[in-house]
């Protein structure tokens, strides 16, 4: 039995995550759980899958969810840990064997470092891990024998078609995008674009950020660098297709000239049980839940499209793979402007077009440097977004005069 940490329990992968758990019960044994400020969720959590530890995002949540749990009357003992203390705490005990790291943000990213410093297998959601310190965590997963292993949908597509091939005899990669809302809607048109019709994914329901960066494909050019640091391969050998339909995952196309795809249903539960199991595969979703099965039906599919993205409209995709290739401190900066950038557009500070000019700018700006330790990575990640808000204000200031 595998013993589980969960760093962000009541997000979207979270608790995709817990729905697989419920279903393996004789595989998995909850043994934290982590989320941020909604108590209601984790208390109810934490009464069905009875874990030694949760985590609350900050010490005024430790005696909210412990009333919670109270009066919800579960009675077997529990530790109620803060901060990112508590994380890095609740991904280090001896009983936890594997952590799935789905929590937003820079906390995230310390927890996961630790995670696999400490040799534990991580199942990775958190882009910021790979984006900002991709280098660190991959050398620490090196040197322990940590596996890191993907949930984001075109990673563990890779994963999946890797099997049939060697690292080695990988010609190149094809990652597929959906293309988000604005696929069709012409350039003329984005600066009136609002964050209620941003917000709108077509394919995927996920977190505000994540679903911007859909609509920017900022996320297929932070899904570039993820790719380098799990499979290894250059910005060269990485390519990205629009593919509306979101039926084909990713592929990749091996030195004899085979391609090989990943096909399936949008729904977050395949990725995240393949990581847990692998590399074993378990059936899964047997019952219909509102009457979807987990079964591609390929006749319904019908025809599959494929495109080559627009960058003109969707600069952002070329950031992404820029601060590949330029190393360093830069994808860090990416990230880290970009999510202020999306912060600014969704309060209303910025417009949608703007988005890739406060991360161009901020990266310009940024001095060259090796990140070396988490520390660096924070200072740089901090850094950038002081200079992003600089840049945001700058461009807010000049759209209203
Ligand atoms: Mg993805």
């Amino acid at each position: 039995m595998k013993g589980l940490t969960i760093l962000g329990s009541t997000g979207s992968i979270g608790t995709n995550t817990l729905r697989v758990v419920r279903g393996l019960p004789e595989r998995f044994r909850v043994v934290a759980l982590s989320a941020g400020s909604n108590l209601d969720l984790l208390a109810q959590q934490v009464r069905e899958f009875a874990p030694e530890v949760a985590v609350v995002g900050g010490a005024d949540c430790v005696e909210p969810l412990r009333h919670r749990i109270k009066a919800a009357g579960h009675a077997a003992p529990l530790r109620i840990l803060a901060g990112a203390e508590g994380q890095t705490e609740a991904v280090t005990l001896p009983e936890v064997d594997f952590v799935v790291s789905a929590s937003h943000g820079v906390t995230g990213l310390v927890a996961t470092y630790e995670a696999v410093r400490a040799g534990k297998s991580v199942a990775l959601a958190n882009k910021e891990t790979l984006v900002a310190a991709g280098e660190l965590v991959i050398e620490a997963a090196r040197s322990q024998g940590a596996k890191v292993l993907p949930i984001d949908s075109e990673h563990s597509a890779v994963h999946q078609c890797l099997r049939s091939g060697q690292q080695h005899e990988i010609r190149r990669l094809i990652l597929t995008a959906s293309g988000g809302p604005f696929l069709k809607t012409p350039k003329r048109e984005f600066a009136s674009i609002t964050p209620e019709q941003a917000l709108r994914h077509p394919t995927w329901r996920m977190g505000g950020r994540i679903t911007i960066d859909s609509a920017t494909l900022m996320n297929k050019g932070l899904e570039i660098i993820e790719a380098h640091w799990l499979f290894g391969l250059g910005s060269a050998s990485i390519d990205v297709v629009i593919h509306p339909e979101s039926i084909v995952h990713s592929m990749i196309e091996f030195c004899d000239g085979a391609v090989m795809a990943q096909l399936g249903v949008a729904d977050m539960r395949i990725p995240i049980q393949y990581a847990l199991t692998y590399p074993e595969r378990l059936p899964l979703g047997e019952t219909p839940v509102n009457g979807n099965t987990l079964r591609l039906d390929i006749l319904a599919a019908r025809r599959l499209h494929f495109e080559k993205p627009d960058t003109r409209r969707f600069p952002c995709l070329e950031l992404g793979r820029k601060a590949l290739e330029k190393g360093g401190a830069a994808s860090c900066a990416l990230n880290a402007s970009d999510e202020v950038a999306v912060e600014a557009f969704l309060s209303g500070k910025l417009q949608f077009p703007d988005i890739p000019n406060v991360v161009e700018a901020t990266l310009a700006g940024m001095p060259d440097v090796k990140l070396s330790s988490i520390t660096d990575v924070l200072e740089c990640d901090q850094e950038a977004r002081r200079r992003a808000w600089d840049v945001a204000g700058t461009i807010s200031t000049r759209s209203i005069v």
